[in-house]
């Protein structure tokens, strides 16, 4: 059966990181609208001209835009055995159309990872990313607040810079716009017997074993669904 997972959580929540971790494990495809639509910024291209500064504010970019670049990806043929999903869907528009383009593709499964909002802003205030290959990295905590770190990326050796969209007024409204547009979610999501959530706040390894067991109980209970119908 297909591995068809959406990891859902707050900016900070650790999603990406955890996401990377289990679509690496079950080679599959990890699918992060940001990191797409950071791409194109860096690229120039013409979504990223678009969406550039929409994304610099901490505001949603348009449901159109997110929801056409992942059909288009989740279309390709290495999708087809499944996907994990970071950061999107973030409004219900866009879960709406990711459940009409998986008719057919098996069930989709949903893990909320829960963090405190007080852990999310110190999280993402000590945020680095490697301006190469995109890897998340923590900065060492007598930098925080400081001068830029020198350290580098421990994946590729690139240069580790603080994403624009980590600064402190953009982080708070980054997760105003979380609670107005993407907390609904939980709420859509959360009769399915595919949902499951996990506790964010223990450290990485803690949150990776979380994650891979209720991706096991989303998966009987989506089995234990289709019994049913049957
Ligand atoms: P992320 O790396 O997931 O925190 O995304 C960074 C930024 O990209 C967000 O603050 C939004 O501006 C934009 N973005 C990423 N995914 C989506 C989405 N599904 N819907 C709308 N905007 C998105």
């Amino acid at each position: 059966m297909a591995l068809n997972l959406v990891v859902l959580g707050p900016p900070g929540a650790g999603k990406g990181t955890q996401a990377e971790r289990l679509a690496r494990g079950r080679s599959i495809p990890k699918v992060s609208t940001g990191d797409i639509l950071r791409d194109a910024v860096d690229a120039g291209t013409e979504i990223g001209r678009r969406v550039k500064s929409v994304m610099s504010r901490g505001e949603l970019v348009s449901d159109e835009v997110v929801t056409a670049i992942v059909r288009e990806r989740l279309d390709r043929p290495d999708a087809r055995r499944g996907f994990v999903l970071d950061g999107f869907p973030r409004t219900v528009a866009q879960a709406e159309a990711l459940d009409s383009m998986l008719e057919g593709r098996g069930p989709l499964l949903v893990i909320h990872v829960h963090v405190p909002e007080t852990e999310l802003v110190r999280r993402l205030g000590a945020r680095l990313i490697c301006a190469n290959c995109g890897t998340n990295a923590r900065m060492p905590p007598s930098a925080i607040g400081g001068e830029q770190s020198e350290a580098r990326c421990e994946r590729c050796g690139g240069p580790l810079v603080q994403r624009s969209d980590d600064q402190q007024a953009v982080v708070l409204e980054r997760l105003k716009v979380y609670h107005r547009q993407t907390e609904p979610l939980i709420e859509y999501y959360r009769g399915r017997p595919t949902f499951r959530e996990i506790d964010g706040a223990q450290p990485p390894d803690l949150v990776a074993d979380a994650l891979a067991e209720a991706v096991e109980r989303a998966r009987k209970g989506a089995t234990a669904a289709e019994g049913v119908r049957q």
